[in-house]
């Protein structure tokens, strides 16, 4: 039995059955194969109408071979941009605008996965007295300084370092497994590379950071290992600034 045309529905809706006349057609030749005083030039018809109906199959199976291929070349290319919008937004939340380095909520997870896998050394730095380039030359200068810090960062610890931006003039190394001793050591380049750094117009002088230094065993919390850095860095303010202090003890 031949399958009625608008068996088939979608939402209701029939669906026209795409090979219906090639369906009729097959019926046909069925019902002449069933002639036993079928001559010749029937056969002959029937033979012509089935070669015209297996031509426009031919033709429809070519056109929809087409459209599947084109129709998957733009599902891959839109897949190709889902990708590349998912790793805008992924770089988007984790990293600071207007420098590029991490921003606060990734440098934490990296510091609290640091030291309860290995231990780490923390450097914060604070830039000194940044109110007065802000007041002196106004705030997109402030930004071109901050800008000008993390090119300094950059420069010394090359590309794979951890810097994060935890507050608008204040940022963070994170140095897994290291020692008090290898993070004071580049933290006082860092602060040497800051202070050799002279700005361009209007600023025209160099801007010097403070810096504070913990190291801290595997188990210690963020939190603690953080504070044990930002007491030094308070008492690298404290002592004249553009110096690196480092924690007397970040276990804990
Ligand atoms: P200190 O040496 O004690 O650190 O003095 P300071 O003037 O740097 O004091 P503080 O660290 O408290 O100053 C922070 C200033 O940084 C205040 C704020 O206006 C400015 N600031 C914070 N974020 C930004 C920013 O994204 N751009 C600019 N231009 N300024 C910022
Ligand atoms: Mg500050
Ligand atoms: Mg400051």
């Amino acid at each position: 039995m031949p399958v009625p045309a608008t068996s088939v529905s979608i939402l209701g809706e029939p669906v026209p059955d795409l090979f219906k006349s090639e369906t009729d057609a097959i019926e046909h030749a069925r019902s002449i194969l069933a002639l036993p005083q079928a001559d010749a030039s029937l056969y002959r018809q029937s033979l012509a109408d089935m070669t015209a109906h297996f031509e426009r199959l031919m033709r429809e199976t070519r056109r929809l071979i087409g459209r599947s291929d084109r129709a998957e070349r733009e599902m891959n290319m839109l897949n190709a941009q889902l990708q590349t919008l998912a790793r805008q937004l992924e770089y988007r939340a984790t990293h600071d605008a207007l420098t590029g380095v991490l921003n606060r909520g990734a440098i934490i997870e990296l510091a609290v996965g640091a030291l309860k896998k290995s231990g780490a050394a923390l450097i914060v730095l604070d830039i000194d007295h940044f109110k007065q380039v802000n007041d002196e030359f106004g705030h997109p200068a402030g930004d071109a300084v901050i800008q000008g810090i993390v090119g300094c960062l950059h420069r010394t610890m090359g590309d794979g370092s951890l810097i994060g931006r935890v507050g608008g003039e204040e940022f963070t190394v994170l140095m897994p497994g290291a020692t008090l001793e290898e993070g004071y050591r580049l933290a006082e380049e860092l602060r040497a590379a800051i202070a050799g750094h002279v700005y361009e117009h209007p600023v025209n002088r160099a801007i010097t950071a403070s810096f504070g230094v913990s190291a801290s065993p595997a188990g210690t919390s963020f939190d603690h290992a953080y504070g044990a850095a930002d007491t030094a860095l308070y008492q690298a303010k404290r002592s004249g600034r553009n110096r690196v202090d480092v924690a007397v003890d970040a276990a804990g």
